[in-house]
């Protein structure tokens, strides 16, 4: 069988948007599954509003979700250029050629009167179109217009009254009938040919075997499909995969949260659990697993399980998704992930000596079990880089005030100060024996010391927060809270 070619045609315009990535994983998981090509191609035809910030922010997001390509920009290939601004000759000829056989022409008119042609349909209640003005002026008529100083368009001629019939993978049969179509621009005025012609022309050269985007083109394709037929290139297959839904089931947009992959890298989330999350957004695997490695979405995944109806954006699910990606690392795994985070909330620095640097992973690693994404970490892990804090509400405060608080405080002080160490095993054992000493439940005991010690009621357990604190610490921060009482 012939080899799968698949790409991702982005046009550099803006922040990556989530809706780009799933388009590219499917054709990537597609590439990986079949041995094939996945190509990265930068459609950059809109001039003003491409940037190279914009492919950077691309190109690095791709790369760290995982997402490597074999070919395309920056890597190179047999089918290069792969940015469509590099291209624009290869474009000319094949613009000219479809001139030269009368199937696309010159097209003068101004955008004056393009919008009064416009508003002559919308008058007469018809879908406003191209009505076909310049489609057969002689050579004389041209070179008078031109000698106007009008600078022509080329436009495609349209064939009349033939459906345009497309085999979509997700969609099924689709049909569009030519004559709902006007003349449309093939190449714009200053010599840049438009979105629709320059994919055409580059899928097929770049031997694209199949077309996964999203379903906001899939209005463009019978034009697309027009330009083929005219120049007598071979079809790829297409597949459109549907619109990506907010939860209220409107497009997804940035009033639905965070819409770019950057957002969510920056607070945090796994780019493992990002392409999982991604993934499900459309496709639907056969049984009820939810959590998939990469190397378990390339075996499992195919177009024929991937829904017609929109996919919605569920922010909880990719939370709990996040969530156990984030509980499956290992501690050393974690404290990496962390550690810029816990740097940009000025919690440590780049360099720190090997002691404060353990102390420092004991105390990313208590974040663990309660984050959903990493930016939490700072935040979870506040109290131990202070030692200013209040009674998290009045119910904390009442705690310290019970009859039996202050003897249980001092107790448990006195023998956190004859234990030899201040591990785990050494609190526990100070813990047990003032709850034997002061014949008090445990709750009378472990919670006056809690509130003492952190201000709050719920929290890691004594015997882990203990050493992180160490004896001065815990002694100065139980004593200040008595103090308030
Ligand atoms: N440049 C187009 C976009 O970013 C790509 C469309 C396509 O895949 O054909 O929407």
């Amino acid at each position: 069988m012939e080899k799968m070619r698949v790409r991702f045609a982005p046009s550099p315009t803006g922040p990556f948007h989530i809706g780009g990535a799933r388009s590219a994983l499917f054709n990537w998981l597609l590439a990986k599954k079949t041995g094939g090509d996945f190509v990265l191609r930068i459609e950059d035809t809109d001039r003003e509003r491409s940037s190279q910030e914009s492919e950077d922010n691309i190109k690095a997001a791709l790369k760290w979700l995982g997402m490597d390509w074999n070919e395309g920009i920056d890597v190179g290939g047999a089918y290069g250029p792969y940015k469509q601004t590099e291209r624009l000759e290869t474009y000319r000829q094949y613009a000219q050629q479809l001139v030269a056989a009368g199937k696309a022409y010159y097209c003068y008119c101004s955008d004056e009167e393009l919008e009064a042609q416009r508003q002559a349909f919308t008058d007469k209640g018809e879908t406003p179109r191209y009505a076909g003005v310049c489609s057969n002026l002689t050579p004389e008529q041209q070179a008078e217009l031109a000698a106007q100083g009008r600078k022509p368009t080329i436009r495609f001629k349209v064939p009349a009254n033939q459906d345009i019939v497309i085999a979509d993978l997700v969609r099924g049969n689709v049909v569009f009938e030519s004559n709902g179509i006007g003349d449309f621009v093939i190449v714009k005025s200053d010599g840049i040919p438009t979105y629709n012609f320059a994919v055409v022309i580059d899928d097929a050269l770049m031997k694209i075997t199949h077309v996964i985007r999203a379903e906001e083109h899939l209005s463009n394709t019978p034009r697309q499909v027009l330009i083929y037929q005219a120049l007598q290139l071979p079809l790829p297959v297409f597949g459109h995969i549907s619109l990506i839904l907010g939860k209220d089931r409107t497009k997804m947009s940035k009033r639905h949260g965070a819409t770019s992959v950057d957002q969510y890298r920056q607070l945090g989330y796994l780019p493992q659990a990002l392409v999982n999350f991604l993934a499900l957004l459309g496709w639907a695997p056969s049984g009820e697993q939810e959590l998939f490695s990469t190397a378990e979405l390339i075996q499992e995944f195919s177009m024929e399980h991937v829904a017609k109806n929109p996919a919605v954006f569920d922010v909880d699910k990719l939370n709990w998704i996040n969530q156990q990606y984030i509980r499956a690392l290992n501690p050393e795994e974690y404290c990496t992930w962390s550690m810029p985070y816990v740097i940009a909330a000025g919690y440590a620095t780049e360099q720190e000596s090997p002691e404060r640097l353990a102390w420092l992973k004991k105390v990313i690693l208590m974040s663990q079990e309660y984050i959903t994404y990493l930016s939490q970490v700072p935040e979870q892990i506040s109290m131990y880089f202070t030692d200013e804090f209040e009674f998290e509400n009045a119910e904390a405060q009442a705690v310290l005030q019970e009859d039996t608080a202050t003897a249980v405080i001092e107790l448990f002080l006195e023998k956190l100060q004859a234990a030899e160490t201040l591990e785990a095993a050494a609190v526990q054992q100070a813990l047990k024996a003032t709850v034997k000493e002061t014949k008090l439940g445990g709750k009378k005991v472990y919670m006056p010391i809690r509130v003492a010690l952190t201000g709050n009621m719920h929290g890691p357990d004594l015997t882990q927060i203990i050493p992180l604190f160490g004896l001065n610490r815990t002694i100065e921060r139980i004593n200040g809270s008595m103090k308030k009482i």
